[in-house]
């Protein structure tokens, strides 16, 4: 790092790399290496590499644009938010205030979307708001919470991931999604670990498998029953651990031993000595762990699928100990951040919910109003996206792109447009925002600053290392500017750093307390792991160990076994988060918590400490192949685009390396279709039609094709996806359904 370099993370994914950022002499910065973030140590993937492009790319939006004559033309600040104030202020009047929308993102940083879920719930007085993050991990964090009593996408650091015996990758592309994060799975090898992938497709992180399994799109659920069956077949079961560290043992076993290894061949196409040899190396070494991605995880069942590979961790008795477990590894840059201060549907910061009376009261003292003003749980991200044009008439976007990201994405696009009023917040006039009413050019990362929160729950720094553009202002100063517009003065500060002291204190005592973090410790200590309430509960007295204050029993005080000074345990919400005195013995008396990089190590979050086996059973996608559909479709992303590639489509050295979208398929199915490399290939689903040129390889099953998501037109993948919702979760089936491939004849 030079002298005028500032350190900071990649605005993309949740592995948010850590990269300095030194001035140029346009004006611009250019990308230095920084090796003292652990979870990267410097590499970064080409879109980090990439991402000063944005900043200065010809097509940033550098002024306000709003509809005139059918066509957006520039506009000043004052007429674009008054535009906006005035369409929410008059739709709220004429049809109530849940006929308007807010919709997130998981790229936000946590004072934005913290923000974006009180201007919601206090300056509009809606209840409908829910964010893109819905589409992303939500199927583990139900699961996870359901099993563990709280989510954190990993309950470990990353850099535990080497130091287990066995890894089992589900549905997770590392190679392509988050390409520095492939060194834990090198090391892993290294010190004798084996790696185990499932995926449908032989990609470049299951080239580097010990096993690969290849289950047919949409079975994954199927085949982690059949794992937990051979694992209790073979007497391969946990039973302490079970006994001291779980419930609901019998039900589970019973649902699993109902799938027999053959039965579970027939549906996943996963043989039996594969799942023989899986189960082996999962359960012989001392350590293990199952990490899971959006391949299990955007299915219509995948709360029970993610449930099923939780279970298969409890059975074995890897849950809540030392470099095993079960972990989710999160896709958006703020993925993990984005779910815990407010922007979901149905949650208030803290990752508290919005159900709860004493959530709502703490929440409601914390913004200075009545609790009962709060409204209740809305749509979820689909839902919402489906009732735009009807219940829903005007709608405030924010850090998303639904036009290419969305399930059935004609259909959304289509309900966009029947919208009364659509305020977009972007720095690129996306596909989204070229169908807006008004769009306001925000700033990005590198020009302003927040916290984000990785997928370990690591809450990060991302600092100010240019001034931006003129004409542009944060996501923070038109939300209040807005308030201020529609009658909320107060409330809604425009300075990040405030905005998270506000955050603090409403996530205090639940389940995400991050009110032990400060900017300057985030500074100094280059991230700290949430639960870190403030201040410690400390005890300098000399105590019996386990000693328990009888006045307060969540106060509990230890000595410490390898320390001189008495040791600051957990309380209250860290302790119920399952934090292990272990993980604080490095505080002394009077310190700040040192925050929680591992948890569950001695209880888990629930009300007995204990982890819940969910029963769960095999059950078929939404949508299976027929005589008119024959052929799956599965759908992912490519190492230099991000999500629905709103940036980094406008990024040369990206947009070289994926120009465009393509369908992969297994060569059996390219000759039955007559197409060669390269050939356009229509690719038709109940919901509409897409074409792209034909990637040959074997690297794919036979009845099964692969589409990237990233762009728009008519090779959208997401044209042809089904939004058949988990029941719990909410979450769309990205992962799998039924398609016809067409040859489509050269123009
Ligand atoms: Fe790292 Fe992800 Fe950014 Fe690539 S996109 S540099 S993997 S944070």
């Amino acid at each position: 790092m030079n002298s005028t370099s500032t350190p900071t993370h990649c605005p993309y994914c949740a592995l948010q790399c850590g990269m300095n950022l030194s001035p140029t002499p346009d004006g611009g910065v250019e990308v230095l290496e920084r090796a003292d973030f652990p979870v990267n140590r410097g590499a970064l993937c080409g879109k980090g590499r990439t991402a000063p492009a944005v900043l200065s790319s010809r097509v940033r939006l550098t002024s306000p644009l709003v509809r005139e004559g059918g066509a957006l033309v520039p506009a000043t600040w004052d007429e674009a938010l008054d535009r906006i104030a005035g369409a929410l202020g008059r739709i709220r009047a004429e049809h109530g205030a849940d006929a308007l929308g807010v919709f997130g993102g998981g790229g936000l940083t946590n004072e934005k979307a913290y923000t974006l879920g009180k201007f919601a719930r206090v300056a509009l007085g809606t209840s409908q708001i829910d964010y893109n993050g819905r589409f992303c991990m939500s199927s583990a964090a139900a699961a996870g919470t359901k099993a563990f009593g709280l989510d954190r996408g990993l309950p470990f650091p990353l850099e535990d991931i080497p130091r287990s015996g066995c890894v089992i990758l589900v549905g997770s592309n590392l190679a392509e999604t988050m390409p520095p994060s492939l060194r834990f799975l090198t090391e892993l090898k290294e010190n004798g670990g084996t790696l185990i992938v499932v995926d449908p497709r032989r990609t470049k992180t299951a080239e580097q498998a010990d096993l690969h399994l290849a289950p047919r799109p949409g079975t994954d659920l199927a085949l982690a029953l059949g794992l937990l069956h051979l694992v209790v077949a073979e007497g391969r079961t946990d039973e302490a651990y079970i006994a001291e560290r779980t419930t609901g043992w019998e039900d589970a076993r019973a649902a699993a031993m109902a799938h027999w290894p053959e039965y579970v061949e027939r549906i996943t196409g996963v043989s039996v000595p594969q799942l023989r040899e899986a189960v082996r190396m999962f359960c012989e070494p001392e350590t293990a762990m199952v990490l899971t991605a959006r391949g299990p995880e955007q299915q219509s069942k995948g709360t029970d699928t993610v449930g099923a590979w939780i279970n298969l961790c409890l059975a074995t008795g890897r849950a809540g100990r030392p470099y095993s477990g079960y972990g989710c590894l999160t896709g958006q840059g703020n993925g993990q951040g984005g779910r815990e201060h407010g922007q979901k549907a149905d949650q208030l910061p803290g990752y508290r919910k919005l159900d709860d009376p004493a959530a709502r009261r703490h929440v409601a003292e914390v913004w200075g109003v009545d609790p009962d003003s709060l409204p209740g749980p809305g749509r979820s991200a689909y839902e919402l996206l489906d009732a735009l044009g009807t219940d829903i008439r005007a709608l405030l976007l924010m850090g998303s792109n639904p036009v290419v990201s969305a399930p059935r994405a004609a259909h959304i696009e289509e309900r966009i447009t029947s919208l009364d009023f659509l305020a977009v917040c972007d720095v690129v006039l996306s596909e989204t925002a070229e169908l807006a009413d008004v769009v306001l050019p925000v700033t990005q990362w590198a020009e302003e600053t927040g916290t984000t929160t990785n997928l370990e729950g690591r809450v990060l720094l991302r600092r100010q290392a240019i001034t931006p553009p003129e004409g542009i202002r944060s996501d923070l100063e038109v939300m209040h500017e807005l308030a201020a517009r529609l009658g909320v003065e107060k409330g809604f500060p425009t300075d990040p750093e405030e905005v998270f002291e506000e955050l603090r204190r409403a996530s205090a005592g639940g389940p995400a307390d991050y009110s032990g973090i400060t900017y300057r410790r985030l500074a100094e200590e280059n991230g700290v792991f949430w639960p870190c309430p403030a201040p410690p509960s400390v005890d300098t007295r000399s105590v019996d160990p386990q000693s328990v204050d009888p006045q307060s029993p969540d106060r509990v005080i230890v000595a410490d076994s390898g320390d001189a000074s008495p040791a600051v345990t957990p309380d209250g919400p860290a302790r119920e988060a399952g934090v292990r005195e272990a993980e604080v013995r490095g505080a002394h008396p009077g310190s700040p918590h040192p925050g929680t990089p591992r948890l569950f190590l001695d209880r888990f979050a629930t009300p007995d400490g204990r982890a819940r086996f969910v029963p769960v059973a095999h059950r078929a996608a939404a949508e299976e192949p027929d005589d008119e559909y024959p052929v799956l479709l599965t759908t992912g992303r490519v190492v230099a685009q991000y999500q629905s590639g709103a940036q980094t489509r406008r990024v040369d050295e990206l947009n070289a390396a994926a120009p465009g979208p393509f369908v992969e398929l297994h060569p059996r199915l390219a000759a039955r279709l007559g197409a060669a490399e390269g050939d356009p290939v229509a690719v038709v689903s109940r919901r509409g039609r897409a074409v792209a040129p034909a990637r040959i390889t074997r690297a794919i099953r036979p009845d099964t094709v692969f589409m990237p998501f990233h762009w728009p037109g008519e090779g959208r993948a997401n044209t042809l996806t089904n939004p058949a919702l988990d029941p719990t979760s909410r979450m769309p089936e990205f992962k799998a359904c039924a398609v016809r491939l067409e040859a489509v004849p050269p123009a």
